[in-house]
């Protein structure tokens, strides 16, 4: 059964059969996936979904496949978890993580996207897939390319932490770091897929694999009793899972599942890469590209693709956009650690510090039942909290030397 019906040119609307093509040959706009939704709308209901196996997969219909998914079979539906003490800490009513650092093999919500796009590409024939990475896109095509039995090819920028380059190389792809950026990096990718017949699932594949970012948005609404919250913050690298998160309540919306959609969507970024952020808070549509220089280097993307739809997104919905210092991005996943136990990546700091700074300016309600999408495991980025936590205590082996320092802990407590 096919639901897709094509590809449609987001710019000016013409429209393309199902190929391993990115951009409009007229208008060189970026190519989205059109679907059968009166199709699907028959094919699909909550009970239907219910009973599949919990994995991102439970949404097939809606996500660009022909056949059956051959890859990412354990990924997705990750813990939707209600937060206590963090929203005590905050003074906020309902807050919620979706918690994208366990439950996938990679830990990082890019298990999502990578699972459609190789599924993709194995229907499309190709015997090799690629990248262009910030970090967890190398890890995730490394791993699931490796079960799926793909030649890979992977490009990072050189200076990417020494955690996400082992992260990569240990499934034996052919790994390239390249003396640049990632603007440097996706640009010689895109020469590359011009020459070589390679699935590069964020380059010519690129309309598939973001379909997978819908999937977090699916789980999230599943996982509030089939309701949409009022509030999502999302990270922003290229800005698309901020808009596949919100085109997926709006397919919801078209195929019954949900009445209305009143949920406001606010997008998060590193003030040392803040493109689509600052384009927001200056009012204007006009992307600047910019050379990022920020801890949160799954986010770095200067000169972001999807950004200008981000923006769209977020102010469709009524949302808004902010941007967080390194200092305030470690402090957020030292608050998410301490509070509720969850180790998150600098991009998960940066999606909390910016829900802590939209409260404090009154631009998330306290009442709003809010989502933060925490989107990578903090073991990934472990080498930020050097000298910045907690202290470590020494001892000699003995009872002595203990309860010395356990008088110290004591009067430190204040007790
Ligand atoms: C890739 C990534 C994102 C968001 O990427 P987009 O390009 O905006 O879709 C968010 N968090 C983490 C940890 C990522 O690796």
């Amino acid at each position: 059964m096919k639901y897709v019906k094509g590809l449609k040119c987001r710019e000016c609307g013409r429209e393309y059969p199902v190929e391993p093509i990115y951009v409009c040959e007229f208008c060189f706009g970026p190519l989205e996936v059109i679907y059968d939704y009166a199709k699907i709308k028959k094919a699909l209901s909550r009970r239907i979904i219910e009973k599949r196996p919990k994995n991102l997969w439970r949404y097939k219909e809606l996500l660009p496949i022909d056949g059956e998914p051959s890859a990412g079979l354990n990924s997705g539906f990750t813990p939707l978890v209600k937060t206590e003490r963090l929203a005590k800490y905050l003074g906020v009513k309902e807050l919620y993580i979706k918690d994208d650092t366990v439950a996938h093999p990679t830990l990082s919500f890019k298990d999502r996207v990578v699972a459609v796009a190789l599924t993709k590409a194995k229907e499309f024939g190709f015997d090799t897939v690629a990248c262009a990475s910030t970090g967890n896109l190398a890890h995730a095509v490394s791993a699931h390319g490796a079960k799926a039995g793909f030649n890979r090819f992977i490009f990072i920028p050189a200076t990417l932490e020494q955690s996400k380059i082992l992260a990569s190389i240990v499934y034996e792809p052919n790994l390239v770091a390249v003396d640049g950026n990632y603007d440097d990096v996706n640009r010689l990718c895109s020469e590359i897929a011009n020459k070589y017949r390679w699935a590069f699932v964020n380059i010519n594949i690129r309309p598939f694999y973001a379909e997978g970012s819908k999937t977090m948005g699916f789980e999230i609404v599943e996982q509030l009793g089939w309701e949409a919250p009022d509030s999502i913050v999302v990270p922003c690298a290229s800005g698309s899972l901020l808009t596949k998160v919100w085109k997926a309540l709006k397919e919801f919306q078209q195929i019954g599942i949900l009445k209305e959609v009143e949920t406001k969507i606010y997008g998060s970024q590193a003030t040392g890469c803040s493109p689509i952020s600052t384009a927001f808070k200056n009012g204007t549509d006009v992307i600047r590209p910019i050379k990022p220089n920020t801890i949160a280097k799954s986010l770095a993307i200067g000169n972001p693709a999807d950004g200008f739809y981000a923006l769209q997104a977020v102010k469709e919905s009524g949302g808004a956009m902010e941007d967080v210092s390194d200092e305030e991005i470690i402090d957020a996943i030292k608050i998410l650690a301490r509070t509720e136990g969850i180790f998150a990546e600098t991009a998960g700091g940066v999606t909390l510090a910016t829900y802590i700074k939209l409260l404090k300016d009154g631009k998330i309600d306290k009442r709003d039942s809010t989502v933060l999408c925490i989107t990578g495991n903090g073991l990934k980025t472990a080498e930020v909290l050097n000298g910045q936590t907690a202290e470590v205590y020494q001892i000699k082996p003995n009872l002595s030397s203990f309860e010395e320092i356990l008088k110290r802990i004591r009067q430190k407590e204040g007790k």
